[in-house]
């Protein structure tokens, strides 16, 4: 047995019955969600192996959720556990035992895998925004900036530096387990070139420290401002490498691309699909170019709503909206 099949046998409906070959039949859970109507004839299934594994399967309308030892614990697992009935801290905690039990487990395997980053400096002389005393044309042009992008303190530690290379750029730190292991430095002078200044290792993804384990999903985007908006992930561009798709799954959570509306983005969209990724492309009007452009119009929470309200996991919707979204 494990915490996962002991969880899902505690909140199954009563009413079951065992077929010969192990299979626990009872009325499936997943019809008001999945668009089937309510199950009188038993078309549940579930399985639940010796070693702890646990694999539902629904007749009607073929939703599947599964897991082993060793095995992420998977959105539709979450899915599966809250329609039957199971409390949200008692998923989170399941959830959470899953991760712990996989990360002992992985602990060897992953040391030579993941990538690891090593602490950097921030550009010289930098200090946090919020200590700033110095309010010269520099500075006030960086809060200026913030402003209009609507950038508030309390959603990271920006900084600022008085430097001759730096002061009229807003410095982002990028974080990974609480130390600083890159920076970018965001132009606020339209005139001013390069728009970013930047310094990442290989493999980095922005915003991990953020996905705390009781988040459903992690919505990744290319821009590191875009990810502070929405509290997602950033690539940092329009590709993902090898490195930033075993950082990103290691999260177990349902990954949400949101990519912006031009070429590349098109490009990430088919990339998204081939990892079995989901991908989300509001309905946000065609002037709306990426996640920033949505918050300035929209505000911070309606964003986050429709990002999540039209996430799609089958590639053949993804594709059907993608038209949509990259005319
Ligand atoms: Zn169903």
């Amino acid at each position: 047995m494990s915490v996962v099949n002991e969880t899902v046998l505690t909140y199954l409906p009563a009413k079951r019955k065992q077929t010969p070959s192990g299979w626990l039949s009872f009325n499936a859970p997943c019809y008001h969600h999945n668009g089937h109507a309510a199950d009188t004839r038993g078309r549940g299934g579930l399985i639940s192996n010796p070693d702890g594994g646990v694999s539902y399967h629904c007749f009607n309308c073929g939703f599947k959720a599964s897991w082993q030892p060793g095995r992420p614990f998977s959105h539709k697992l979450r899915k599966l556990l809250q329609w039957i009935g199971a409390p949200d801290d008692v998923v989170n905690k399941v959830a959470f035992a899953v991760m712990r039990e996989n990360e002992g487990v992985e602990a060897q395997t992953r040391i030579a895998e993941l990538p690891s980053f090593n602490t950097v400096p921030l550009p010289d002389d930098a200090i946090k925004i919020t200590d700033i005393t110095d309010f010269d044309k520099y500075s006030m042009a960086v809060l200026e900036y913030m402003a209009l992008r609507n950038l508030n303190t309390d959603d990271t530690n920006y900084y600022w530096s008085p430097s001759l290379g730096y002061r009229d750029r807003l410095i982002i730190p990028f974080y990974y387990d609480g130390r600083i292991v890159g920076w970018t430095g965001r132009s606020v002078n339209p005139d001013k070139k390069p728009k970013y200044l930047t310094e990442v290792q290989p493999g980095y993804v922005y915003g991990l420290d953020e996905q705390s384990y009781n988040k459903v999903f992690a919505i990744v985007v290319e821009g590191q401002i875009d990810a502070i908006h929405i509290d997602g992930c950033a690539l940092g561009g329009s590709e993902i490498s090898d490195q930033q798709v075993m950082l990103l799954n290691k999260l177990q959570k349902q990954i949400i691309v949101v990519p912006d509306r031009d070429k590349a983005g098109s490009k990430l969209v088919e990339r998204a699909i081939e990892l079995g990724w989901s991908v989300a492309m509001p309905d946000w009007d065609s002037d709306i170019t990426d996640v920033g452009d949505a918050v300035d119009k929209y505000g911070r929470l309606y964003t986050l709503y429709s990002i999540a309200n039209t996430a799609e996991e089958s590639a053949i919707k993804i594709r059907l909206r993608a038209k949509k979204w990259f005319t």
